[in-house]
């Protein structure tokens, strides 16, 4: 029977690469994707509980939702779910709860008849649909799972409770994936995961994230490759030489956490000032015009005012391009939930405002060292029109937001762009034809 299915999604980039593999899968099996939840038979919303604002979000479109729409079943799946699947099933409207570990059959869950493993080839002209819009889960940027799961054990992270531990999927069918979606038309691939850079340690092959990345620069037609967020450990030997090959793009987000060593122990994080420090040199030394952005967490338990002082100075130091700030949010059965030292919230709120003042003044830094040069961007979608016509939004190849004029066309072109003037979130810019 011919579904109609709205999907949301909540959270990371992991998240939002499962959301468009169950759009596209279901696409595949002949169902229609609906951006308006009132109009769906099924209802499918990844949650995310990294915060307990994450997981609020989750509770509260869930009942919204079953306002709008009480015949619709609604399925919750991903790290709430997960992590609380009794709550989440007494949440008003919920009809389903399908955990982490089985999110990749829930396609399967709802039509036993889909066929997900169609051969790449025949999925080109459905993909080719998808990638046109024909859904607001759709992306001119493909984000491909390839790795699941975590083995560290960071005092914060709930993510590793919610997901398990660290698992790969098969290099083969990772390149198979790409090699299909840059047929059908798509200009860039991002590798989402928990922990990328543990990538094939339980393919027991010797197989690591280098190998994952040579094999998709060389077996497939992707223009352009981008990584989403990677630990700043384990990462492989002469893993920046891989940057000479121009497809790899030049942004890197490696979640720091804090600038404070003795915080970065109480988080339990493997990694200190010294060796961030060389590690950002290094991919710098490797990386002409490197993005090199981070997740910084406020007031965790313990943070002293000279801790968080510690954290602002180094994130000067480092020169950051942006800051992602969270304010330390107790997660249920993580380790840093049990410990002394919690701080009020008005403490936690002052510290994130003074930390995102500093990220926005490093961001501007940034793009104005780009005003009046010229680098290739990615139209994503139409922002708007005023006189100068229609106003596109898209990212350069090191990731810096853009907006532009331009013609109707221009949704998912690369073209070269002189960028203009520079922002804190980003720079305006000017189409070369
Ligand atoms: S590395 Fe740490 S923060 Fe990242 S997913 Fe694993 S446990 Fe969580």
């Amino acid at each position: 029977m011919l579904m109609k299915v709205f999907l949301h999604t909540i959270g990371c980039r992991l998240n939002q690469s499962e959301i468009e593999t169950m759009g596209r899968q279901l696409l595949v099996a002949g169902h229609e994707l609906v951006d308006d939840a009132s109009q769906a038979d099924k209802v499918i919303i990844n949650t995310c509980a990294v915060t307990a604002e994450a997981a609020r979000d989750g509770r509260n479109i869930t009942r919204r939702i079953h306002r709008t729409n009480e015949d619709a079943e609604i399925i919750l799946t991903g790290c709430y779910a997960t992590i609380a699947p009794q709550k989440a099933g007494q949440i008003e409207g919920t009809g389903r709860i399908v955990l982490n570990q089985d999110k990749d059959k829930l396609v399967q869950m709802i039509d036993p008849e889909a066929r997900i493993d169609l051969p790449v080839y025949e999925q080109e002209p459905i993909l080719r649909e998808f990638l046109a819009g024909s859904s607001q889960v759709a992306n001119t940027r493909a984000f491909i799972k390839v790795q699941d799961g975590c083995d560290n054990k960071c005092t914060f992270c709930v993510t590793t409770i919610a997901r398990g531990a660290g698992q790969s999927r098969h290099l083969g069918n990772v390149v198979a994936e790409i090699q299909a979606l840059a047929a059908a038309g798509y200009q860039e691939a991002v590798l989402t995961g928990v922990h990328l850079g543990s990538y094939g340690r339980d393919l027991h092959n010797n197989t690591d994230l280098r190998d994952l990345i040579t094999a998709i620069l060389t077996h497939s037609d992707i223009p352009r490759l981008r990584l989403s967020s990677l630990e700043p450990w384990e990462i492989p030997d002469g893993f920046f030489a891989l940057w000479q090959n121009p497809r790899l793009l030049p942004h890197l987000h490696m979640p720091l956490q804090s600038g404070s060593d003795p915080i970065l122990r109480r988080m339990a994080r493997r990694t200190s000032r010294a060796s961030f420090r060389a590690l950002a040199a290094k991919a710098r030394a490797h990386i002409p015009d490197l993005n090199l952005t981070t997740d910084i967490i406020v007031g965790f338990p313990g943070e002293r005012e000279a801790d968080f002082q510690d954290s602002l100075d180094f994130v000067r130091e480092i020169g950051f391009t942006r800051l992602h700030v969270f304010s330390y949010s107790s997660r249920p059965g993580t380790a840093a939930a049990k410990m002394p030292g919690h701080l009020p919230k008005a403490v936690k709120k002052e510290r994130a405002r003074r930390m995102i003042a500093l990220g926005q003044e490093l961001s501007l830094k940034f793009h104005q060292r780009y005003e009046t040069q010229t680098r290739p961007v990615l139209w994503e979608n139409a922002v708007g029109a005023d006189n100068g016509g229609l106003r596109w939004a898209g990212y350069t190849d090191n990731y810096i937001r853009v907006l532009a004029h331009g013609p109707a066309d221009l949704f998912n072109r690369v073209t070269p762009t002189q960028l203009v003037e520079a922002r804190p979130d980003g720079l305006s810019g000017q189409i070369i034809v």
